[in-house]
């Protein structure tokens, strides 16, 4: 990527700073439920389904399938002028959690529900952003 990346990225907070570190190192990293052993997605303090608060981070598959997806042609930001359309896409994790992302490797007409998909990484200088292709 060039320097001049106009588009705002991501940055860690407490809470998701093992999920950026993990997209940093190539590795898509969920919290996970000490007790229920349900997936946390994003990162919050107590589990879902059983309120737990204890947990760990855990590297997840990678895998995935298209719940949803949406192509942009507005330009509602300078940064993302260039690449519209572009494709706004809700993948559902192997391990149940929802990731909104982006479709790569793949046209957008090409994009269908039910595709399936595997996370890769797309590097920047500070932060990595898991995006996805056809598996
Ligand atoms: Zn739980």
């Amino acid at each position: 990527m060039t320097e001049d990346f106009p588009r705002p990225l991501p940055e860690a907070d407490e809470s998701s700073k093992p999920f950026w570190d993990g997209a940093m190192a190539g590795q898509l990293m969920l919290m996970r439920c000490s007790d229920c052993r349900r997936w946390r997605l994003p990162s919050r303090q107590h589990c879902d389904n059983c309120l737990s608060d204890q947990f760990t981070w855990e590297p997840a598959s990678g895998k995935g399938t298209v719940r949803t997806f949406g192509v942009m042609h507005q330009k509602y930001h300078p940064g993302w002028a260039a690449i519209a359309p572009y494709n706004v896409t809700i993948v559902e994790l192997e391990e149940g959690p929802r990731l909104p992302t982006n479709i790569v490797g793949a046209e957008n007409s090409a994009i269908t529900v039910g595709m399936p998909v595997i996370v890769e990484f797309e590097q920047h200088e500070d932060v990595a952003l898991p995006k996805f292709r056809p598996a």
